[in-house]
């Protein structure tokens, strides 16, 4: 087995506001200026270090906006989050939960702070990634998946003190609840205090790693907390540990190699889906949904 090296540890790029409820880093694209396809077939990663909320009754968060093309996956570290989207499904995600919508042909859909949490305030970590669909599924029907923490298989580590929990895809000997449309793993690992866990990622998957809490080395390079590591494909070995304990979510897919053609809220593969995806917004397609 031959480790993959680290290309990259990448320190949270410079905030900024989605609507007024997610204070974000973009790792990828355009944070550091990533090509579009190097992480394929994921897209985009929005990643909100913890932050204090203030209470209020109104909740923050992102009014009515359409997708379509792709997929939003919604992870919920601290905090809790609300979604409705103009097919008709809506959920909350709390601590370890994940929302996993098939934006597909096209919804509308609001994110916003849980109106509880809202009225009480605290601390808010989340991330989004966007997971981009293969040209022949992008005009699929919208799906939701509502994935509790409880629903990802854990797996006891042989360090004896580290877990993994398995969102989508097959690893550490457990398979992921998540359907997804191409080839994917994720997962989350729980390092404990002088933890270590030794895993393989399909070669060739593209593949990074995000510091979620505590600091890890991975593959002998120092990965400090709310860092995003991102690895070669010259191997598959990954061994991660961590001296005073960490969270670790890992996130490996086959890569499309299609076109990408993205303009907002639209990942398509031709500059002329991108334009008709603003006329069917238009012309109501996307469906309803009341801000
Ligand atoms: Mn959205």
């Amino acid at each position: 087995m031959t480790k993959r090296s680290v290309e990259a540890v990448l320190a949270p790029p410079r905030t900024h506001m989605v609507g007024d409820g997610f204070k974000v880093s973009n790792f990828f694209p355009s944070g550091y200026n990533i090509p579009q396809d190097r992480l394929s077939p994921f897209f985009l990663l929005d990643y909100n270090a913890p932050v204090e909320f203030s209470p209020r009754e109104e909740p923050r968060g992102v009014g009515v906006h359409p997708h379509r093309g792709f997929e939003t996956v919604t992870f919920a570290f601290k905090g809790k989050v609300a979604h409705h989207d103009s097919a008709g499904n809506s959920g909350i995600i709390g601590e370890g939960d994940v929302q996993w919508m098939t934006a597909a042909s096209g919804v509308l859909h609001k994110e916003y702070h849980e109106k509880e949490f809202s009225r009480t305030g605290g601390t808010f970590h989340m991330a989004q990634l966007w997971v981009n669909l293969p040209a022949k599924h992008k005009m699929e029907a919208p799906r939701y998946q509502a994935i509790k923490a409880g629903d990802m298989p854990e797996v006891q580590l042989p360090d004896g003190r580290s877990t993994a929990h398995i969102l989508a895809g097959e690893t550490f000997g457990a398979k992921g609840p998540a359907k997804t449309w191409s080839p994917i793993i994720a997962a989350v690992i729980k390092l404990g205090a002088g933890g270590k866990a030794d895993f393989e990622l399909p070669a060739g998957f593209n593949s990074t790693i995000l510091v979620v809490k505590g600091d890890a080395v991975i593959n002998g390079a120092a990965a400090p907390v709310d860092n995003l590591v991102i690895l070669a494909n010259d191997g598959t070995g990954v061994e991660a540990t961590s001296a005073n304990g960490a969270m670790l979510l890992v996130l490996s897919g086959e890569p499309l190699n299609e076109p990408i053609v993205a303009y907002g809220p639209f990942v398509m593969n031709t500059v002329e889906e991108i334009r008709q995806a603003m006329l069917d917004v238009q012309a109501g397609k996307f469906g309803v949904l009341e801000d």
